[in-house]
């Protein structure tokens, strides 16, 4: 049985993609390909946390023991907005911080660099324009979520007007709407570990588009969205506890570091490719055979039903056996209920056909249950 760490929302998200990507990344801890992308958010957000902490107002917080520190325990506070950093000095600051890793050239990086200056200058100005109210820059919060403990880095927290909280997070792909704020499963978790965090209530969710200079808000989850998020967060601690590291092929494989080594992708020995390429060739013929042989034994099944249902039949004896219809409730101990075929009647309840030894044939308790064949499409018809 495996141990549960805390789960972030990118924890989270891979588990749900692919379990066994989870397992190379957060248990055995291999490294994860730098890119260029994630360079540049980091670099950014870096960024912002020094150009927005001389903001930084005081609040309450929980403590552990759900008791509340207050506004005394702060000490001075300017109520004032600071002198804004300016902006020779914020691209001073994006260059000292700059992160190179995970480019795939230059020219790239170059791009990159040249984004970051646009929209980091863009921001600053909306932040001399309107002063923002953070609580909270980077903040690291965790909490017990009905048991499960999960954890995340919110990039910003805002006092309201009203004296609620407003949940940031700043984003530098491209092309969001406000649909990604209302949606987003990252804001609710924030929303989730806010709350557990501050004794304000949470008032809204904002993604901050820093390519298209937009505020995106949403306001908070209501429990059921959170309640949809929380069997999410739940299925996935109860993965890692049961130990299910399953490779599971989708999307993420375009970017998976670890396709060399994954099940799904890892080539068959030249040594054995014959041999076994021999075996797969005969398993889809059987396949093939199997299919066919069902499609056969559902039309016989029904021939002998209308049969049945016109003369008032249920033992129908042949030269090797006795065909015998029986109810679902008789057929289900033994035998397997298959789909109807589309172009079925409609049959009175749902009926199988099971086959008796012709040498048992008088003892109708001794049914061979295993070639049971289903005839009725509907459950719950009327008898
Ligand atoms: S290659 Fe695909 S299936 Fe394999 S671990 Fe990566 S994401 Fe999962």
């Amino acid at each position: 049985m495996g141990t549960v760490p805390t789960l972030s929302y990118s924890s989270v998200r891979t588990y749900l993609e692919c379990p066994l990507r989870w397992k190379y990344l957060y248990l055995e801890r291999l490294p994860e390909a730098p890119r260029g992308y994630f360079s540049f958010g980091r670099t950014v957000h870096s960024v912002l946390e020094e150009l927005l902490r001389p903001y930084l107002r005081p609040t309450a917080r929980r403590t552990e023991g759900l008791t509340q520190r207050t506004l005394e325990h702060f000490g001075d506070y300017r109520a004032e907005p600071p002198e804004p950093i300016r902006p020779e000095e914020l691209l001073e600051l994006y260059e000292r911080r700059w992160i190179p890793d995970g480019y795939e050239s230059p020219e790239e990086e170059r791009r990159y660099r040249e984004l970051g200056r646009t929209l980091l200058l863009r921001y600053h100005q909306e932040v001399v324009r309107q002063p923002p109210t953070p609580v909270a820059i980077e903040a690291h919060l965790e909490a017990k979520w009905e048991g499960v403990p999960v954890h995340g880095y919110v990039d910003r927290i805002d006092l309201t007007p009203a004296g609620g909280l407003e949940v940031v997070d700043y984003k530098t792909s491209r092309g969001l709407t406000v649909q990604d704020a209302l949606t987003s499963d990252q804001l609710a978790l924030y929303q989730v570990l806010v709350e557990h965090n501050f004794p304000n209530p949470v008032e809204g969710l904002a993604l901050i588009d820093l390519r298209g200079g937009i505020h995106l808000a949403s306001p908070p989850r209501p429990t059921q969205a959170l309640a949809a998020l929380r069997v999410s967060v739940g299925e996935v601690s109860d993965g890692i506890r049961d130990e299910e590291y399953a490779p599971t092929p989708g999307r993420a494989c375009a970017r998976c570091e670890f396709r060399d080594r994954c099940p799904e992708f890892k080539e068959v020995p030249a040594a054995d490719r014959e041999r076994l390429a021999v075996l797969v060739d005969r398993f889809v013929d059987l396949r093939d055979s199997e299919q066919n042989l069902e499609r056969e034994l559902r039309s016989a099944a029904l021939a002998l039903h209308e049969v049945a249902e016109r003369l008032g039949l249920h033992r129908i004896p042949g030269e090797r056996g006795v065909a015998v219809r029986r109810r679902e409730r008789a057929a289900r101990s033994g035998a397997k209920a298959a789909e109807p075929a589309a172009s079925m009647p409609r049959p009175i309840g749902r009926w199988y056909w099971e086959i008796e030894a012709a040498a048992r044939a008088s003892s109708p308790r001794r049914t061979d249950r295993r070639k049971a064949t289903a005839v009725g499409p509907s459950e719950g018809s009327a008898s």
